[in-house]
């Protein structure tokens, strides 16, 4: 018998385990039951695939939806693998050939819904089985209090009464933990060894924009990402045509996919999407469950979600394959009334109060200065100590302002209206726009009542927001939030304490997504194998992942294997992938080089496992060689034709890759000395309180490079 790893050499072409696996792995072959809690993308299926072909008999997968059934075994047939699959699309003279084909044993895997044990003549065909393994996927399925709730999935614990030694694994990307307890209690599972992984997804950046023109922004990003995979999810069926429509007048190839739309037409939408004939989606929530689309490379929520549980799934359909892609939320007060509105139309008090509770979350992360995975994770109940680096607070710092005049005049009139009225009432008064309400009360007569004319209401209005969300006023109510006064306000009315504010926008910011970090691709022989791999795909019928992942085609055209050996060594390259189609790709890599005289890059072993580490792009390496030659900031800027701000950014990342770069030339020693005693006495390292401490003589950009400095050295103490 061939070793796991053997196995996963030959079948899947890959060449370690990721976190956990192994272990997963060796529990099922022992017999153990499991439970594997682990975010979309980190390899649950490989799970229940290798052991299933190590173990002598059949292994059972449960699986929600007939899609996501035929991907599966659709991918397992191109590794080689015998596997089929049991639900209503087949005849029933299908069926039955399936039926052999497993008693004959050529099949190692039978996938099938949960619908299937309600069949009379099902219990006694798997009798007739060795069945070695039964693996639930998408379990989270069997609990009410998650959002796709399948009652099938309740009959599933007659598998523990008729097959009580066959060990059972039980798999869900749900971290509620309700969600968590029902399934351990439903499936009766004996004694589980629980698998929790952290749900970070390392490889998503997420970005918050305000929702000014965000169209064009929108337009803006995609332009700059025409070959891409995404989905864009927004909350009517309305919305979803005309962005689609509109979209494709703009020459992108965009669909719309919502519960509205005739079933075969949706359908045709998902697979041209899957197939990589269209590039975007624009659907409504009711797409996306089952989707297993490696390389959709970003989401966008065009609408604000109701909740987090939502936004995380959604979200959690980008980059599956583990390669960098972005979260692009378009964020405004108007989605957030529009929700409310629908919430007031349920009459379930406790419902309605949950569904508040949830939208709070959601504001809060829009809302937040702070690091937007830090809140995504601390959400699901994960703490994670620093700040992520990759999310738009963390790489672009808001340039501040003294605002403590402002907040002074915000306390005023709070004051003023004796503590009674809410943010936008009160940014009217600043503003000093009239209405019904200020009339009735006779407001415009406060002596704040127009005290902030140079500034709009909405300029107003955000500001409020900042000065609540870090604790200078205080805000009273659920529902109808007031405005109130805490010491903190005391202070600065008396001025005692001073503050720093977002400097007002001038115009509305473009959507400016930064460069994801790459592998040096040679784009025109990527393009290349993507088109073979659509021929072959489309030959064959089945989707372009199927074939290869967007992994292998990069590092085809990274490393230009020039022989079957070499083939090998390539991410995703097993045995039966590579006599299928090896010689196939390597003929275009081989006639590719040729034409333009390149010559093979030897795979560097650090990258043989596992995953790819992704080598910094040219514009990094430019940034880098200059600091190494001890320039400064200024000068490395100017010698590149860049603002400061981008050069450290890219500092920040090469720091992040793991670089060695003194930035002694960049910010003086006794600087740093400064900033770094100052992350240690407010125990923060966000930026806003540290410039706030520090004062005008440290730029934002000296922070952000002793800060990213700090954090390599930290890393290196820790490993
Ligand atoms: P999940 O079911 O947890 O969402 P998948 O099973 O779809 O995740 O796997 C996510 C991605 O990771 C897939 O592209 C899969 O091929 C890849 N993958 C799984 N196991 C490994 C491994 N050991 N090494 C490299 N890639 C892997
Ligand atoms: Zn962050």
């Amino acid at each position: 018998m061939p070793s796991e790893r053997e196995l996963l050499r030959t079948y899947f072409g890959y060449t370690g385990f990721l976190p956990m696996q192994e272990d997963i792995i060796n529990d099922l072959l022992n017999g153990k039951d499991v439970f594997v809690l682990m975010p979309t993308g980190s390899g649950k299926s490989l799970c229940y695939q290798l052991p299933a072909l190590m173990l002598p008999g059949v292994t059972i997968v449960v699986s929600p939806l007939i899609a996501l059934m035929k991907d599966q075994v659709d991918s397992l047939r191109a590794n080689g693998i015998g596997a089929s699959f049991i639900n209503s699309t087949l005849s029933t003279k299908e069926i039955e050939d399936v039926k052999i084909r497993l008693l004959e044993r050529k099949d190692r895997l039978l996938y099938i819904a949960p619908e299937r044990f309600t069949s009379p003549d099902f219990m006694p065909f798997l009798k007739m089985l060795t069945i070695s393994l039964f693996a639930i996927d998408e379990a989270h399925c069997i609990s009410e209090w998650g959002h796709d709730f399948r009652p099938d999935y309740r009959r599933l614990k007659i598998l523990k009464e008729h097959f009580p030694h066959v060990p059972v694994a039980a798999l869900t990307a749900s971290a509620v933990p309700e969600v968590q307890h029902d399934i351990l209690q439903q499936l009766e599972l004996k004694e589980p060894v629980l698998y929790k992984a952290s749900f970070n997804r390392p490889n998503l950046s997420y970005y918050v924009r305000p929702k000014e023109d965000a169209y064009n922004q929108m337009v803006n990003y995609l332009r700059l990402r025409r070959n891409d995979s995404g989905i864009i999810y927004c909350q009517s069926r309305r919305s979803a045509e005309t962005i689609a429509q509109t979209l494709r007048d703009d020459g992108f190839r965009a669909l719309a996919y919502h519960a509205g739309m005739p079933a075969d037409e949706r359908t045709e939408n998902q697979e041209l999407f899957i197939r990589d004939d269209a590039d975007i989606i624009v659907a409504t929530i009711a797409f996306g469950m089952g989707i297993h689309k490696t390389n959709v490379r970003y989401v966008i929520h065009y609408d604000l979600p109701k909740n987090i549980e939502s936004y995380y799934q959604e979200t959690g359909r980008a980059g599956r394959d583990g390669l960098a892609s972005d979260c692009i939320l378009f964020f405004s007060y108007g989605d957030k009334k529009k929700i409310e509105h629908l919430i007031e139309k349920s009459h379930n008090q406790q419902r309605k109060r949950i569904a508040y509770k949830k939208l709070d979350a959601v504001l809060r992360f829009c809302e937040a200065f702070e690091c937007r995975r830090k809140l995504l994770l601390g959400y699901f109940g994960e703490a994670c100590g620093v700040s992520c680096g990759k999310c738009d607070t963390c790489l672009e710092p808001r340039e501040t302002i003294d605002g403590t005049e402002i907040a002074q005049k915000v306390i005023a009139c709070i004051q003023g209206v004796k503590q009674r009225f809410g943010a936008g009432y009160i940014a009217s008064l600043l503003a000093g726009k009239e209405n019904k309400r200020s009339a009735a009360y006779r407001h415009h007569e406060l002596q704040s009542f127009g005290s902030g004319k140079d500034y709009s209401r909405k300029q107003w209005t955000l500001w409020i927001r900042e000065l609540a969300a870090r604790g200078y006023v205080a805000v009273a109510g659920d529902k109808y939030p007031i405005l109130a006064l805490n010491q903190k306000s005391y202070d600065i009315a008396a001025g005692r304490l001073s503050v720093l504010l977002a400097k007002p926008k001038e115009k509305p910011e473009i959507a400016h997504v930064p460069e994801t970090e790459q592998m040096r691709v040679d784009t025109a022989l990527f393009e290349m194998l993507r088109a073979l791999r659509k021929r072959i795909a489309d030959t064959e019928g089945v989707p372009p992942y199927v074939i290869f992942h967007d992994t292998t085609l990069k590092e085809l055209s990274t490393y230009f294997p020039q022989d079957m050996e070499s083939m090998k060594q390539i991410y995703g390259m097993g045995q039966r992938k590579l006599e299928r189609y090896g010689k196939q790709f390597l003929e275009a890599v081989i006639a590719h080089c040729t034409a333009h005289n390149i010559k093979s890059f030897r795979k560097p072993d650090r990258e043989r496992q596992g995953r790819v580490a992704a080598p910094a792009s040219d514009t990094y390496a430019k940034t880098l060689e200059l600091c190494r030659q001890g320039l400064t900031l200024e000068d490395i800027a100017r010698t590149r034709g860049l603002a400061a701000g981008t050069i450290v950014s890219h500092i920040e990342k090469l720091l992040m890759q793991g670089e060695d770069i003194a930035i002694d030339r960049l910010v003086s020693t006794e600087k740093q000395r400064a900033i770094v005693q100052c992350m240690d006495a407010l125990g923060s390292v966000y930026l806003t309180p540290l410039k706030e401490r520090l004062g005008d003589g440290y730029s934002y950009e000296e922070l952000r490079l002793v800060r990213a400095h700090a954090r390599r050295i930290n890393s290196l103490a820790s490993v």
